[in-house]
């Protein structure tokens, strides 16, 4: 049996003078417009009166500010904390929930536009002057169909009472999907002293929040004028709480703990992060303890001016198609807390960034967060890069370095949060890259966008006899379902992450020389004869470093970057930067692989490739000594000549079907 209207607004009035007499007495003197309730105050006041809450929100809440109304306080009330019971994940609300107060967790995805909505119309009778008092719930300004003097239709609008209403879009938080599943969304309104432009700050997109409210079913405007059979669920949002910063669902047992300080210790830890990277592909340690090392993350510094230097490291990964981008890239993202995933042009709507969008309900713009937004304090994983649209990538960059993202369209304008980490795949510019080709000049990207990345993986897909087997052996594991089990479980791993996070460890002495030798000796290298080019290493990839070292520190729980931490740092940052002038065949550097390889010489190349295509028209499998022969007819030495077929062996142009026979692939 439910407490009866006039016994509850009875009860909730001794509620309110037990308890909230000063919030309401700030009404008048702050000009507030609502009060907050905790609900567990309710609850042990009277458990009865809370359930009716949890059931039948509209009556009791109207209970609830009538008691106010009667102790001279014109206010709403507002409920916070609601019983786990009350929180439902997006992805379960339900018509079931219809009516009900529930608690949603969530990021906020999309505000529109603050527009004035009339609440309650009045109109007159021209026949026999009644006032008919119209509220107005539906969406659908409503008049009054008949008067009580028999009179129907053209009734004079005396009044009506407006309030401000915004509409934000609710998706769920990264944190609560389980690995990778896309996030459900839900319409939320919010009105009055919820919209007011203090609040403007918890609510704009990419923040958390967490919010009460009840159930509603609305009308879904048809394209063709009316309605249609299909309703819509939404929120109506009674109370808003902002979440906390470093909010996370991670729980930490103190065994986690435990397991997680063993693992710290362990001196063979940086192998085992890179055995738990993606188990199930075959090599690229190298890549694996930079992605361990990126989730790990840096730390974030602020200078004096008040500018900061980011603390994440953003990774891009540049290779062949079918060299386990993807893979790697999805791994991340099912791994990493608070990680996202989009994929080329799938990132579309508000794309990576910020975007301006039409509201259908409230016929105004709403600012929608594009995916760094709302990957904020987390990673975001990007596949396919080279797919996004120009617009996108040009914007990306901004975000990068700075860590928010601006936007100025239609009447809104606004700057937001996107401290996210980055991990980037993209295929070459021709789909993949010609072996020949300089590798600077087939990455389909804008420089200064390449130019945030901390570091940058060339995968390429070479025939290697021993890596082939490898590989293959490894597919043909993953496909009878036995995988590799990795060395830390993905669960212990999260937590892992999560714990070490709040560890900023700062570069020792040594360390700090390490780095300074390191750029100082790369940068002058060669600089005195033998005609080498120095590697092209900037400021910027000192800044990598010491975020890499950062978090090396971090895996060890170290407060301090020890010089060991810097190596591992420098070793990545110098893998990278060779892999993009390695001589694949020689696996020496190649300074001029970055600049390109001499004219010359790959004009040489080039022609023997041609020559060989032109003569296995004739006939399939051609004698090397033909070839020789025939480009020394052309004047390439025999010498030459040699090394140029080597060079497309390796490259994957050609293959030798049996010894001094080569075919074309
Ligand atoms: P990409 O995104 O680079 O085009 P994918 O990630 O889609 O490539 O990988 C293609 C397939 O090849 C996947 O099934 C992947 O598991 C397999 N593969 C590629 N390289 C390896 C490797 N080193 N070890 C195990 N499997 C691999
Ligand atoms: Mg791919």
């Amino acid at each position: 049996m439910p407490i009866d209207l006039h016994d509850l607004i009875d009860l909730f009035q001794e509620f309110l003078e037990a308890n909230y007499m000063n919030d309401l007495h700030g009404i008048a003197s702050k000009g507030n417009k609502s009060i907050s309730i905790d609900f567990f105050k309710l609850a042990e006041f009277n458990g009865e009166a809370a359930d009716q809450l949890l059931d039948d929100p509209d009556n009791t809440l109207k209970a609830m500010e009538e008691a106010m109304k009667i102790m001279g306080f014109k206010a709403r009330a507002r409920f916070k904390n609601l019983p786990e019971s009350q929180k439902v994940y997006i992805r379960n609300v339900r018509a079931e929930h219809l009516g009900k107060f529930i608690s949603l967790l969530g990021i906020i995805r999309q505000t529109s536009d603050v527009r004035p909505e009339v609440t309650i119309a009045r109109f007159e009778c021209p026949s026999c002057g009644n006032v008919i008092t119209m509220p107005q719930t539906e969406g659908k300004f409503k008049e009054p169909s008949r008067c009580s003097c028999g009179r129907k239709g053209f009734f004079r609008l005396l009044s009506k009472e407006l309030v401000d209403a915004q509409r934000i879009v609710l998706e769920e938080a990264p944190q609560t999907l389980e690995g990778g599943a896309q996030p459900k969304r839900l319409s939320v309104f919010l009105r009055d002293d919820l919209v007011e432009p203090r609040m403007e700050k918890k609510t704009t997109p990419g923040c958390g929040i967490c919010i009460t409210g009840i159930v509603r079913e609305i009308p879904v405007p048809h394209p063709q004028g009316g309605i249609k059979t299909r309703f819509d669920l939404a929120m109506e949002a009674n109370h808003i709480d902002p979440l906390q910063e470093d909010f996370s669902e991670i729980q930490i047992s103190k065994e986690d703990e435990t397991e997680i300080k063993a693992l710290a210790k362990d001196k063979g830890i940086y192998q085992k992060l890179i055995k738990s990277v993606a188990p199930s592909i075959y090599g690229y340690d190298m890549i694996k303890l930079a992605l361990a090392l990126q989730m790990f993350g840096g730390v974030k510094k602020f200078k004096k001016d008040g500018t900061a230097i980011r603390g994440d490291t953003h990774i891009l990964l540049v290779g062949d198609p079918g060299v386990a981008k993807s893979q790697m890239v999805i791994f991340v993202s099912k791994s990493a807390p608070k990680a996202r995933f989009v994929a080329g042009k799938g990132a579309s709507g508000a794309g990576l960034t910020a975007a301006v969008v039409k509201d259908e309900f409230l016929k105004g713009w709403a600012l929608e967060a594009g995916a760094m937004v709302l990957a904020d304090r987390g990673i975001l994983c990007i596949d396919e890069l080279d797919k996004m649209t120009k617009e996108d990538t040009s914007a990306l960059h901004e975000a990068l370095e700075q860590q928010q993202v601006s936007i100025a369209k239609a009447n809104i304008q606004a700057t937001l949060r996107a401290e996210t980490t980055v991990l980037a795949a993209a295929n070459p510019k021709l789909g993949r890259f010609d072996p020949y080709g300089i590798i600077g000049d087939q990455i389909d990207l804008p420089p200064a966008l390449i130019t945030r990345f901390d570091l940058i993986f060339i995968m390429r897909d070479l025939p290697d006899k021993e890596r082939d087997g490898n590989i293959a052996a490894q597919v043909l594991m993953n496909q009878s379902h036995m995988g590799a089990e990795p060395e830390i479980n993905p669960r212990l791993l999260r937590k892992y992450i999560a714990y070490a996070k709040q560890i900023m460890p700062a570069l020792t002495e040594e360390a700090r020389n390490e780095i300074k030798n390191f750029y100082v000796k790369l940068r002058n290298t060669g600089t005195s004869g033998e005609g080498i080019k120095p590697i092209p290493i900037t400021p910027r990839h000192l800044d990598a470093i010491v975020r890499l070292a950062e978090a090396s520190a971090k895996v060890r729980l170290a407060k301090e970057v020890s010089i060991e931490d810097a190596h591992r740092a420098i070793d990545l940052q110098r893998y990278c930067l060779m892999e993009v002038g390695q001589d694949p065949e020689t696996g020496q550097i190649d300074i001029d692989r970055l600049s390109g390889m001499p004219t010359k010489e790959r004009a040489k190349i080039v022609g023997i490739r041609e020559l060989i295509f032109e003569m296995s028209k004739e006939k399939r499998t051609i004698p090397v000594q033909e070839i020789i022969d025939e480009a020394e007819k052309r004047g390439i030495s025999a010498f030459k000549a040699e090394e140029a077929i080597e060079k497309l062996k390796r490259g994957g142009d050609i293959y030798e079907p049996k010894k001094g026979f080569i075919e074309k692939i």
